[in-house]
C-alpha cells in the first residue's frame, strides 16, 4: 500500500499510512524500533536516523499517519498533549502576545497563564464566540490566535473560519487544539488553521492506555520550525508509545461512529429526563451552536455534559449508583468516562472562573464510550431515579 497517498479515503489512510515499514521480515505492522542510536554506512550517510531524540522510525511512521488524517505535510509526536502545547509556544518570543478562549482547557490555561506568561509571553483570554471581542484584544504584537472547539465540559463551539480570517487579515498565526473531535469529525485546516494539536491520549489512541500528542503543520516552514523545537526540547514521544497510539489510529473511524451514536442516545434521552435541568450536547437541534456544528464538523462527537436537578447531593446520589461509566478524567477511550468538573477536571479553576465559564455544582461531564447505547442509557436511568 502507497504510503502517504492523499487520494485515499479517510479510514484507509488511518489503517495503511505510515504502517509498511518493515522491508526485512515484511511485518504487517510498524516494528517497535527501541535504538536510541543508528549506526552510520561511512562519514557522510546514515539510514536517514541518527538519534532517536531527533527522530525515529516508529514515532515517524505515527507521524505520516496523523499528518495524512489532518491534511498536512508533517507532524511531530510528543510525550503528552502538553507537551505538543508547548512546542508550539516556542515559535514565539518574550512579548509576543496571544489571544485564547476563556474556556479553554485547564491545562493549557495554566501552561499560558503561569508557565510562558512567567517566560515573558502575553496572553488575552476572550470569548471567542465574540468576534468583535477577538478583534478588540489584537495588539501591535499579538501572533496568535489559539483556538479550541467544541470546549470542555459545555461544549461550545467557535467559528473556525471567521477566526482564521481575522488572523490572515492581521498576519496572525492560527493555532487549533482538535483533540475534542480529531480529525475524523473536524479537519482545522480546511477553514485556513495554520497548526493543529492534538492530545493523543484521547480520541487518537482511544484505549485509555497512553499519554501522548502532537503537532501538525500545514506548511513547510512550520514544520521546519515544529521538527526544531521537539528536538531541540527533547519532547518527543518514545517508540513503545508511538506504537501504541498507532494502533489505536487505525480503528479512529469505527470508534467515533461509535462514540457519536452512543452519544446522541444518551443525549436524547437525558434532555428528556425530568430530572435533568439541561444538556449540553452540539446534536441537539436545541443546542446553540447546533446550526454551526454541522457546517464545520462532520458530526457531533463523543461528550456530552448536563445539568442535573438538585445540585451536588442529586450528582452525589447519581455518582454513587452508576456503574458501567467509570468515575474518572480523561476523555476519548472505548470505554464510557462520568466526572464531575467540579472537584475534577475543573477543580484547578478559581470557584469564579467557574461559574463565569457556567459550571457549577450541578454540572457532570461523560465521555460516552463505545459500549451499547442501551446499556449506557439503562444505567444512567437507574441512577437518576434510584
Ligand atoms: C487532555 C487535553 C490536553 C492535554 O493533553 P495531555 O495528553 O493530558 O497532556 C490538551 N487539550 C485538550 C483539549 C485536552 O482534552
Amino acid at each position: 500500500m502507497a504510503d502517504s497517498s492523499s487520494s485515499l479515503r479517510f479510514s484507509t489512510r488511518c489503517v495503511h499510512v505510515g504502517v509498511n515499514k518493515d522491508t526485512l521480515f515484511n511485518s504487517c505492522t510498524t516494528p517497535i524500533y527501541t535504538s536510541s542510536t543508528y549506526y552510520w554506512n561511512d562519514l557522510k550517510t546514515n539510514s536517514g536516523y541518527d538519534y532517536t531524540r531527533s527522530a525515529n522510525p516508529t514515532r515517524k511512521a505515527l507521524e505520516e499517519n496523523i499528518s495524512a488524517l489532518e491534511g498536512g505535510v508533517g507532524a511531530q509526536a510528543t510525550a503528552t498533549g502538553m507537551a505538543a502545547i508547548t512546542t508550539t509556544m516556542h515559535l514565539f518570543a518574550p512579548h509576543d502576545h496571544i489571544i485564547a478562549g476563556n474556556d479553554i482547557y485547564g491545562g493549557t490555561y495554566r501552561l499560558f497563564a503561569d508557565v510562558f506568561t512567567k517566560m515573558g509571553l502575553r496572553f488575552s483570554f476572550v470569548d471567542m464566540g465574540n468576534l468583535d471581542a477577538v478583534r478588540a484584544a489584537i495588539e501591535p504584537d499579538t501572533k496568535c490566535i489559539w483556538i479550541e472547539t467544541p470546549s470542555n465540559p459545555l461544549l461550545n463551539l467557535v467559528d473556525i473560519e471567521a477566526l482564521t480570517a481575522i488572523a490572515r487579515e492581521h498576519n496572525l498565526l492560527s493555532i487549533a487544539d482538535n483533540t475534542f473531535l480529531s480529525p475524523y469529525l473536524q479537519r482545522p485546516f480546511e477553514m485556513g488553521v495554520d497548526i493543529v494539536v492534538h492530545s493523543t491520549t484521547k480520541y487518537l489512541n482511544g484505549h485509555s492506555d497512553v499519554v501522548g500528542g502532537c503537532v501538525v503543520s500545514r506548511t513547510q516552514e512550520n514544520a521546519a520550525k515544529v521538527a526544531y523545537i521537539v528536538n531541540a526540547l527533547g519532547l518527543g514521544c518514545s517508540p513503545f508509545d508511538a506504537f501504541l497510539v498507532l494502533r489505536g489510529v487505525k480503528t479512529l473511524g469505527p470508534r467515533m461512529e461509535a462514540h457519536q451514536k452512543g452519544a446522541m442516545a444518551l443525549a436524547r434521552m437525558l434532555d428528556a429526563h425530568p430530572q435533568v435541568e439541561k444538556v449540553y450536547y452540539p446534536g441537539l437541534e436545541t443546542h446553540p451552536d447546533h446550526e454551526l456544528a454541522k457546517r464545520q464538523q462532520d458530526g457531533f462527537g463523543g461528550m456530552v455534559s448536563f445539568d442535573i436537578k438538585g445540585g451536588r447531593p442529586a450528582a452525589e446520589r447519581m455518582f454513587a449508583k452508576i456503574r458501567i461509566f467509570q468515575l474518572a478524567e480523561s476523555l476519548g477511550g472505548i470505554e464510557s468516562l462520568i466526572e464531575y468538573p467540579e472537584t475534577m477536571s475543573h477543580a484547578s479553576m478559581t470557584l469564579e472562573a467557574r461559574r463565569a465559564a457556567g459550571i457549577s455544582e450541578s454540572t457532570i461531564r461523560i465521555s460516552v464510550g463505545i459500549e451499547d447505547p442501551e446499556d449506557l442509557i439503562a444505567d444512567m436511568k437507574q441512577a437518576l431515579e434510584g
